[in-house]
């Protein structure tokens, strides 16, 4: 959990910032009116991940807090009502996150979507590939004053080597004029392995020619050189939110709503892709389809929500019970999909039947006296079949025998046959 120390001595300024970050970035605010109140709390907590400092308090109006706060290693945000140059000259020397005006609620509001920007930047690795050292330094050094996590490479080939220890790399940077790889044949092995929206891939030349090739194959956006810290970091950050952005919306996209697991749609785009392979790699699987018993009661005796709440938990029973490279999916109102990858049909089946199982073990609190049990029914399919839809038909059928033949039961298509 990140702490954030706000120092400010207007009241409703800071009622208002720290509500705002209490709302939206879910992390601890302490609070200082000065700066001696400030390095009291420095004293006791010197672990902040930020500052947030107003520049004019009672008992310091200069650089002394920044100095600070840069002393403790406290990364910081300052905030100003009165702009001027000589002021923005002083504190540009600092290696700060940012520099913001506060004269308006539109200038508090850009302050908070800071906050959240540098806050998702502390989990954010970025590689900096460049030949040159002083640059190289520059760079991660103004990338560190946003709080990214940077690794530095001196060639293309250290890079890659970086990038095969570290795949959760986000962002590259990468210098054209490189020697063995230049930057663009660079990007090019990078492109065959990660696409846009997975890794980053920004290009840094100092000629107009480059940055064109950069994009061509498929940077992200390019920085000519020489840059200023503020155009590097502004777009540096910005390609950091799109990345965001389209990994927030596939989630919209994939995933259920309710449940957070799966949505239908995007378990047939992956089951179909793993089906191909281990239809052509003659790799066994199983399908499962889970439908809750008498599901219909739990929703006339204890009401919708409750029903909602007893979804819910069948989803975080059946992702906490399978493995990381299974599909878990909500199929329907209160059935679910499950894919298994690599399995023999006897593994499967004891796999279900531990989980129906543990279903059926589960007490759900649902007030200080009462529990609610359920369970469900579970259909397989081990067996071959020539498509994936001729293999969840069959583990329908094995789901209908289960209803049939009393519920709370895994049914396996092998043992019908
Ligand atoms: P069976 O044991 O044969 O499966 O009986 P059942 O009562 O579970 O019957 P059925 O599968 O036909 O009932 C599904 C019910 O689930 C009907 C529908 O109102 C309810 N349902 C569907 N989606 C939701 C949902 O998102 N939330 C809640 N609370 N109920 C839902
Ligand atoms: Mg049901
Ligand atoms: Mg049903």
């Amino acid at each position: 959990m990140h702490t954030i120390l706000l120092v400010e001595d207007s009241n409703s300024i800071y009622t208002f910032l720290a509500k705002r970050i209490d709302e939206r970035c879910n992390i601890i605010v302490d609070l200082a009116h000065s700066f001696e109140e400030a390095k009291a709390l420095v004293a006791k907590n010197p672990k902040y991940t930020l500052a947030l400092l107003d520049v004019h308090l009672p008992d310091t109006s200069d650089t002394t807090m920044v100095d600070f706060m840069s002393d403790q290693d406290i990364p910081s945000i300052v905030m100003t009502s009165d702009f001027n140059v000589d002021v923005y000259e002083k504190f540009r020397k600092r290696n700060l996150i940012d520099f913001v005006l506060k004269e308006s609620p539109e200038s508090l509001t850009y302050i908070i979507a800071l906050i959240e920007r540098v806050l998702e930047n502390t989990k954010t690795k970025v590689l900096v590939v460049d030949d040159s050292i002083t640059m190289r330094s520059q760079i991660k050094y103004y990338l560190q004053s946003q709080l990214y996590q940077v690794f530095s490479a001196s060639d293309p080939v250290e890079g890659l080597q970086i990038l095969e220890k570290h795949p959760e790399i986000k962002i590259i940077t990468t210098d054209y004029n490189m020697p063995n790889l230049n930057g663009i044949e660079f990007l090019k092995i990078i492109r065959r392995n990660y696409d846009k929206n997975r890794m980053a891939v920004v290009g840094i030349s100092s000629d107009e020619k480059s940055s064109i090739a950069f994009l061509k194959h498929g940077a992200n956006d390019f920085i000519t050189k020489p840059f200023i810290k503020e155009g590097f970091v502004c777009r540096i950050n910005n390609t950091a939110e799109a990345l965001h952005n389209v990994k927030k919306l596939e989630e919209v996209a994939n995933k259920d709503f309710l449940t957070k697991v799966a949505n239908r749609k995007y378990f047939f785009e992956e089951a179909e892709v793993n089906f191909a392979k281990a239809k052509a790699k003659k790799r066994p699987y199983a399908i499962a389809m889970i439908d809750i018993d008498n599901f219909k009661k739990i929703n006339d005796t204890y009401g919708h929500t409750v029903g909602d709440r007893v979804i819910k938990k069948l989803a975080d029973l059946l992702r906490e019970n399978s493995k990381g490279h299974d599909i878990v999916a909500r199929y329907g109102g209160e059935e679910f999909i499950l894919y298994l990858k690599d399995i023999s049909p006897s593994s499967a089946v004891r796999i279900l039947q531990n989980i129906c199982q543990k279903i059926a073990d589960y007490k759900m609190l649902i007030s200080e006296k009462e529990t609610l049990q359920f369970t469900v029914s579970i259909g397989v399919c081990t067996s071959r079949h020539s498509t994936l839809s001729a293999a969840i038909e069959q583990a329908d059928e094995s789901l209908y025998v289960a209803k049939q033949s009393g519920k709370n039961r895994v049914v396996d298509d092998l043992i019908i046959a």
